[in-house]
């Protein structure tokens, strides 16, 4: 199964921050690949632009060494690379000065009739002002794209300000909000298994669902990070953006149509429906050292930080569907296992007739974001062959890495779907103003009440499933995390 690409219109794109990680390591190496199947015109521009003064030879130079160095230099062809950099170049410009922005006007004044976007891969402290020049140089028309990824703001009061400093330039149907999580293939298949067939969506409420679980967990530390994670934390940092919109998919209701505004509307409701929560729902932590390695503390280099590098939550939605069906957010550094997974786990039958048997674990859909796309379906059966009636539990394997075919390397990078998404002009798989806000407004209160707290997160072993009181959490509901096992 091979999916169909369908070519995009032409473009002019502009990446803020060009020379920067992002832009090297996932933004140039995404239009490459949609170049080589075909989806990205030949005439698309690609305009770097950020302080270093280069020529676009060097730039161009540049962005080759970044493609042999994120993609491989055998993966790439010679011919495609040579049409991908003659879609390149190069403007130098402060964010913060004057020097530069007539210059891409006057490249861009060239061809009209191109999509405008604007990538601003650069400090969140620039949002505000690149959008505020664009538009008073009159290089934002009323129908380009504006593009910015988390983080969103700090707190509540943080995104609204970004919010309406970007409304005074951009209407809200051009600004696209990157949560990356979004652009990938097992999240809108999760939107598919559900709306597109009639077999889940009845067993998908507090009935049928006994708990959800999302986990986000990294093996790496905040090495290199530290002073930005330090001052943000798990919460702040995944939670309020990449597990809370996980928690949307999951729990939202079927929107009317696949349309923006109607799935977006749906996320917003559920976000809403979330109780506020309470000390009692959280549980933070900190990694401790291990051998060589030192601890969270000595990375971030304060003794005193009580930011989590973990934080465990249960969080209760209150409407008609979920309620008594707790949904278990964690995420953490440090721990056993590099994986993204979503976890429905379902009630067990009513009535068992097979009492001879062991208690099984039940039905569960494991929605897998990384690493293996995939979704799997636990399903208990009779253990094959003589010997009686011997239950057994057995995944019905959905991956769908290697029927999709991609780029060679696994499915096309969330990355590639959604700058493509941006040129279309298909904002359903980006976030809204009012979802980052209320987003912030749940995460705001409990930052606040550990604050207030004075507490201390606990302390957890690299390699670990987090504290043990985050087994607790859920073990006092008489449920269990699955283990963080890859
Ligand atoms: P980075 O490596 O530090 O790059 C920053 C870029 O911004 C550079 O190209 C820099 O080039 C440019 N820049 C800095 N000040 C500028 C100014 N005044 N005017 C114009 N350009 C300026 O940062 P990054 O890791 O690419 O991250 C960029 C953004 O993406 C950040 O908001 C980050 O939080 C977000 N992000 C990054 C990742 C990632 O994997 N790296 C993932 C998610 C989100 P010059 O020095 O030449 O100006």
């Amino acid at each position: 199964m091979v999916s169909s690409v369908i070519p995009v219109h032409t473009f002019d794109l502009v990446i803020f921050g060009a020379t920067g990680d992002l832009a090297h390591r996932k933004i140039f190496p995404s239009l490459y690949r949609r170049l080589a199947v075909g989806q990205m015109p030949a005439d698309a521009r690609i305009i770097g632009a950020a302080r270093s003064k280069m020529s676009r030879t060097e730039f161009r130079k540049s962005v080759s060494d970044a493609l042999q160095k994120y993609i491989g230099a055998a993966k790439l062809d010679a011919d495609v690379l040579d049409t991908f950099l003659a879609c390149l170049d190069y403007v130098a410009i402060d964010a913060k000065g004057t020097g530069g922005w007539s210059v891409l006007g006057k490249k861009l004044d060239e061809r009209e009739d191109a999509v405008r976007a604007f990538y601003l891969s650069v400090a969140p402290s620039l949002f505000s002002e690149i959008a505020q020049r664009l538009y008073d140089a009159g290089i934002a028309t009323p129908s380009s794209r504006i593009v910015i990824e988390k983080p969103l703001g700090h707190d509540l009061a943080s995104a609204q300000e970004l919010n309406s400093a970007l409304s005074r330039c951009f209407d809200e149907h051009q600004i696209y909000r990157i949560d990356h999580y979004l652009g990938k293939e097992t999240v809108q298949n999760l939107m598919a298994i559900r709306f597109a067939n009639a077999l889940f969506e009845p067993l998908w409420n507090s009935r049928y669902v006994e708990h959800v679980q999302i986990t986000v967990a990294e093996t790496v530390g905040v090495n290199g990070r530290g002073a930005y994670y330090d001052a943000s934390g798990a919460m702040r940092d995944m939670v309020q953006n990449h597990l809370m919109q996980l928690l949307c998919l999951t729990a939202m209701e079927p929107p009317s149509r696949f349309e923006p505004d109607a799935v977006r509307d749906e996320k917003l409701k559920i976000i809403r429906a979330l109780d506020p929560l309470t000390l009692g729902d959280t549980v933070r932590g900190q990694y401790r050292a291990a051998g060589k390695e030192g601890s969270y503390l000595d990375h971030v280099g304060d003794p005193q930080s009580k930011t989590e590098s973990f934080v465990a939550i249960r969080a209760h939605i209150s409407n008609w569907r979920w309620s008594g069906t707790p949904f278990y957010l964690r995420t953490g550094k440090k721990l056993s296992g590099r994986l993204s997974e979503i976890v429905v786990t379902f009630r067990h039958p009513p009535h068992t007739i097979f009492p001879q048997v062991e208690q099984q674990k039940g039905n569960a859909l494991i929605i897998r974001l990384q690493p293996d796309e995939g979704i799997t379906m636990r399903v208990t059966i009779k253990d094959p062959g003589p010997g009686g009636m011997r239950l057994v539990e057995v995944p019905m394997d959905m991956t769908f890495a290697d029927a999709l075919g991609g780029h060679g390397d696994g499915m096309p990078e969330a990355y590639e779907r959604l700058i493509m998404d941006v040129i279309r002009g298909d904002q359903t798989l980006f976030m809204r103003g009012d979802e980052v806000e209320a987003a912030w407004a749940w995460v705001d209160p409990i930052i606040q009440i550990w604050k207030d707290s004075g507490s201390r997160p606990l302390p957890y072993d690299p390699g670990s499933g987090g504290p043990i009181e985050s087994y607790k959490l859920t073990g006092s509901d008489g449920h269990l995390w699955r283990e963080i096992t890859v």
